[in-house]
Order: structure tokens, then C-alpha cells, then sequence
């Protein structure tokens, strides 16, 4: 079997709870709604479910490790903040974005009127075409705490590609050089 080992795919998943006197915030883009998700941040679980892909599809832990909700810093904070230090991570590991799969699991409201542009909001954070970004959104059939509207779950799927190496152009002239003593 041959392995591809440039191609790394991540998987994320986050859950938060409902409540009153937040601003919704998916994907980036505020929602109008009379309730909103809480969090230590924005509560985005869009955000945090692709910034655990990302993460994940590089091997480095996950949003919890690198950000703490024990931190104060974070209080408050844009989950955009999270993403973007993912995605330079990421950049400065050798990896580009190839694309982004989402799904959002929400009873209330309903987002079938907002999905395109979360999805143009969140194409926009990653710095993707949104032919490369895929928001897609589904109720939980009243069953379960998103059923039952006390709380928004988000899925992400991320394909990144390791940029070849440039360690392999180095050799043939550290080989020319010892055949030439
Ligand atoms: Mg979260």
C-alpha cells in the first residue's frame, strides 16, 4: 500500500449551551436571535469544532490545550482568535487548506435562511473560495439538548497538504559536494 502522507484530514466537534443576554455568533457571522450561546468566549462552536479539525489534522491537541477557558484572556473573546492562531500554526507546520466541511445542529432559530452566509463567514476566516466551504444545517428531531433547544452542536471536517518538503532539494547538493572532495 502506498501512503500519501501529504494529505491530513481533522475532525472536530463542539456543544454549548443556550441561554439569555448572549449574542449568537456561527461561523463568525452574529446571528439575530433572542438567545445566544455561552461560553468562556464568543461561544462560536462553529469556530471551535474547525479550529479542533485544524488542530487535529496537524497533530497538535486540540482548542483546549493551546487555550484554556481557565485563562482570562479568553474571556469575551472573538472565536476567530482561536482559528487564526490554528491556521498559522498550521501555515508555519507546512500545511495548506484544501477544504472545510460543517455541519450545525440547532433546533432554534431555524438556519436555513442564514447557512449561506456563515458559510461565506467562515470561507472568509480561512481565506477560501467558498467552492471550498461547505456550511450545512440540521435540526436534532426535538430529541436530545439541541432537540429541545437548549443548546447548538457543530461537526467540521478539514483536509490539509503538507507543502513538499524543502529538505529534499537540500540533498543533492549536500551529495555533490562530498563527491567533489
Ligand atoms: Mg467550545
Amino acid at each position: 500500500m502506498t501512503v500519501n502522507a501529504r494529505s491530513r484530514v481533522g475532525l472536530g466537534f463542539d456543544i454549548h449551551r443556550l441561554g439569555r443576554g448572549r449574542k449568537l455568533v456561527l461561523g463568525g457571522l452574529e446571528i439575530e436571535c433572542n438567545v445566544g450561546l455561552v461560553g468562556h468566549s464568543d461561544g462560536d462552536v462553529v469556530l471551535h469544532a474547525v479550529t479542533d479539525a485544524v488542530l487535529g489534522a496537524c497533530g497538535m491537541g486540540d482548542i483546549g490545550d493551546h487555550f484554556p477557558s481557565s485563562d482570562p484572556r479568553w474571556e469575551g473573546a472573538s472565536s476567530r482568535v482561536f482559528l487564526d492562531a490554528a491556521l498559522d500554526m498550521a501555515d508555519k507546520a507546512g500545511f495548506d487548506f484544501v477544504n472545510c466541511d460543517t455541519i450545525i445542529v440547532a433546533e432554534r432559530p431555524h438556519l436555513g435562511a442564514w447557512k449561506e452566509g456563515i458559510r461565506s463567514s467562515l470561507a472568509g476566516i480561512l481565506g477560501l473560495g467558498v467552492d471550498r466551504v461547505c456550511v450545512k444545517a440540521k435540526t436534532s428531531e426535538g430529541l436530545g439538548h439541541v432537540g429541545e433547544g437548549r443548546a447548538i452542536e457543530a461537526h467540521a471536517v478539514v483536509m490539509l497538504r503538507k507543502r513538499a518538503s524543502t529538505k529534499k532539494a537540500r540533498k543533492p547538493a549536500k551529495r555533490a559536494a562530498k563527491k567533489s572532495r
